[in-house]
């Protein structure tokens, strides 16, 4: 398999993952937006800041939107993107590389940014690239710890795809590692879920991350 396997490589966005596209958020329904606005008021004057200053004064509607839309993916079923897939005999690597997210860690609800790598055996059933970034990026919209994001995407694709192996591989950076407590800038985590051969077969999973990791500059 490792020679002939193909490899298909999402090309990095020129965008920002934390909404800098414009793209719709897709804004979920329930969010409180009045309570987000009444809680910052709240956190402003705890902190000893006056929430009615000129510069502070949009500030509580400003964030309720945000957090509307960093956490638009708790809404969102990420499983109406792989309803439309194709019938396709191919049954070697399918690797989408460096999807970028920006998720928020549900210990701070400060984000953690970085990349996704998303590969799959197919068993008969192929989907489109974009709506492997597309369930990422629903999955990535909820406050997260990164071992679950991981296994989320994983089994997902599993169910939905019944595919003969399934390998996600997420790096990132925490904000709330790397501007608060320890500290420590240019400190990333990497997690992995091996499902299917990738997990079984251990010539499989160095393939995939071969593929993965390889011939990087
Ligand atoms: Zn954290």
């Amino acid at each position: 398999m490792a020679a002939s396997a193909r490899k298909i490589e999402a090309k990095r966005s020129d965008e920002s993952c934390c909404g800098g596209n414009g793209a719709p958020a897709g804004q979920p329904i329930n969010v409180d937006l009045a309570r987000i606005e009444r809680a910052v008021r709240e956190i402003l004057t705890a902190v000893g800041e006056d929430p009615d200053r000129e510069g502070l004064l949009e500030t509580p509607a400003r964030v309720a939107r945000m957090y509307a839309e960093m956490f638009s993916g708790l809404a969102q079923d990420p499983r109406i993107h792989t309803q439309k897939f194709f019938t396709e005999e191919y049954d070697e690597v399918v690797l989408v590389r460096d999807i970028s997210f920006c998720s928020m860690c549900e210990h701070h609800l400060l984000p953690f940014i970085g990349t996704a790598h998303v590969a799959y055996i197919p068993e008969g059933k192929v989907i489109g690239l974009s709506k492997i970034a597309r369930v990422v990026e629903v999955i990535s919209r909820r406050p997260q710890v990164q071992e679950r994001m991981t296994e989320d995407i994983a089994n997902l694709l599993v169910d939905e795809l019944g595919a003969k192996g399934v390998a996600v591989v997420i790096e990132a950076s925490h904000s709330c590692m790397t501007i608060r407590g320890v500290k420590k800038p240019g400190s990333s985590m990497v997690t992995s879920a091996m499902k299917g051969v990738f997990r079984s077969n251990l010539s499989s999973r160095a393939e995939v991350m071969q593929l993965i990791y390889g011939n990087r500059r």
